[in-house]
């Protein structure tokens, strides 16, 4: 997965503008043990909203 340090609060990749990741591309690991399908549909939101606000931008 991609470190956290590798992109900005908008789920923007730092070394590559207009690329965004969300889900399983994150380096992340469920302290519930689960959930995984919840995190990567709020992930994926996060990173649309990312999307639009670069586009407005
Ligand atoms: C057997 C199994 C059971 C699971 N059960 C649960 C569960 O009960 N509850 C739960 O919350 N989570 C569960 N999970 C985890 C959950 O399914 C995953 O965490 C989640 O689906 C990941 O979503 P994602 O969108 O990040 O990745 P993915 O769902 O893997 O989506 C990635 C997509 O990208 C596509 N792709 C790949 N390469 C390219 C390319 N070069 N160009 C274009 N497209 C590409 C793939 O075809 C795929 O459609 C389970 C996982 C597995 C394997």
């Amino acid at each position: 997965g991609i470190a956290w340090s590798g992109f900005d609060e908008n789920y923007m990749l730092k070394k590559l503008p207009g690329i965004f990741a969300a889900g399983e591309m994150l380096d992340w690991e469920a302290p519930t043990g689960g959930y995984l399908l919840t995190a990567c549909f709020a992930t994926g939101k996060a990173a649309a909203n990312g999307m639009a606000k670069w586009l407005e931008g």
